[in-house]
């Protein structure tokens, strides 16, 4: 018997699409600016200084043992002082139940199990649009998903009155999935203010809060500063949860390390939340990888390596900041019949540029440059070496 023969292919993701469309280019100067990993002006990737340190300093250690389900401890503790800060009351008070995940990912596929076990017929509103992969995570997770808008197309940056009638709209003691900095694919982040409106609104409706930082760091340059809304939400009473990830921020793509964590009323709460996030993440895959906790463990236990840790991630999120001026500045020139300012008011890894499909298509088949179809661009892509190509040829698309 043929047990899959009516399998049927599933469909391509769009980003691991676009990569292989890019690799069948003959074009000797193509481009890809799809993948959302970080290259240096070379166009090359990095791996941090502070992270080759930790490494050294891990180098031959008996580290080959299981973790136990939650991953290391030490690591979810430093974690949890990155996300909320380290003088955060919910810490003192030893209120944050703390997992460690296979990365971002991880983080909000568990998240969404949580729901679905302890809030079963919750509904989770995610901002529209927002990064493909979390409307997989909740719907294999068994989460009904709802649509929150974010993004006004018209000027390319957030609909702050549409944001918040629907969180005024939604029925009382909602789920709200957030974007904690760097939204992704649009760039476009709430003001503090705004973040401290948005907060008084839920708060106003009983709504809880999910954080998805997949980016600190990444997106200004400060850590605490991208931590900002978190803080904000914490300050007026809110009990959030949050995905960290280290992918971007540290560059352990591929080690997949991240942490979930959910800010607890008590520690009672915490340990019972806390055992029941270990009993989710054991008949999935029992524990996490060791490597990439002791090398972020390593980096934030060190403040002379988390101090480097600091300049390196701003490092990254400069140049970004750098090539957003550069890229603008080349398209106000280029094609100044459009305003541009949306290039350099969004931040983060990508810039939702506001180019058609049509005109991606375009910009693939004509001038060999690779992005994903709602027109969003990785920055880390970009470089002094490509930057006037990449205008000179947007400038072609739309004219
Ligand atoms: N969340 C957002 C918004 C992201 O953009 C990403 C990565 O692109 C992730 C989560 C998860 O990434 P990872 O699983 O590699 O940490």
């Amino acid at each position: 018997k043929d047990f899959w023969a009516d399998v049927p292919e599933a469909p391509k993701d769009p980003i691991l699409g676009i990569t292989e469309k890019f690799l069948a280019d003959s074009n000797p100067q193509k481009l890809n600016f799809g993948v959302g990993a970080y290259r240096d002006d070379d166009g090359k990737p990095v791996v941090l200084d502070c992270v080759r340190e930790a490494e050294r300093r891990i180098a031959g250690k008996n580290f080959m043992e299981y973790l136990p389900i939650g991953g290391l401890k030490a690591f979810c503790d430093e974690s949890v002082k990155l996300a909320y800060g380290e003088d955060a009351k919910c810490i003192k008070e030893n209120r944050v139940a703390a997992v460690q995940t296979l990365s971002g990912t991880g983080s909000c596929r568990l998240m969404a199990d949580f729901m679905h076990r302890f809030a079963p017929n919750a509904k989770c509103f995610m901002p529209t649009p927002t990064w493909s992969n979390h409307h997989n995570i909740f719907r294999d997770g068994g989460v009904e998903i709802q649509g929150l808008r974010y993004y006004k197309e018209d000027t390319c940056s957030l609909d702050y009155d549409a944001l918040l009638e629907d969180i005024n709209n939604a029925p009382a003691g909602s789920f709200f999935l957030l974007h904690a900095c760097a939204h992704n694919p649009t760039g476009v982040d709430p003001t503090p203010e705004q973040w401290k409106g948005i907060s008084e609104a839920m708060l106003a409706k009983s709504h809880f809060a999910f954080f998805d930082m997949a980016y600190q760091g990444f997106a200004s340059g400060d850590c605490e500063r991208d931590g900002a809304a978190i803080k904000i939400f914490l300050d007026d009473g809110h009990n959030v949860a949050c995905s960290q990830s280290y992918a971007k921020n540290m560059g352990l793509y591929g080690q997949r390390i991240g942490c979930f964590s959910i800010v607890c009323a008590d520690e009672a709460q915490k340990v019972a939340v806390e055992s029941q996030m270990k009993a989710i993440a054991r008949p999935m895959y029992s524990n996490p990888p060791l490597h990439g906790a002791a090398l972020v463990n390593t980096v934030l236990s060190d403040p002379q390596l988390k101090a480097q840790w600091f300049k390196e991630v701003k490092g990254m999120a400069d140049r970004i900041i750098d090539m957003r001026g550069k890229l603008r500045e080349h398209l106000e020139k280029e094609a100044p019949q459009r305003t541009w300012n949306h290039v350099t008011d969004q931040i983060g890894m990508f810039c939702f540029s506001g180019m058609t499909p049509e005109q991606v298509d375009k910009l693939a088949e004509e001038h060999s440059m690779y992005m994903t179809r709602n027109g969003r661009i990785s920055m880390a892509g970009v470089t002094s070496g490509n930057v006037e190509r990449l205008a000179k040829a947007m400038a072609t698309v739309i004219a």
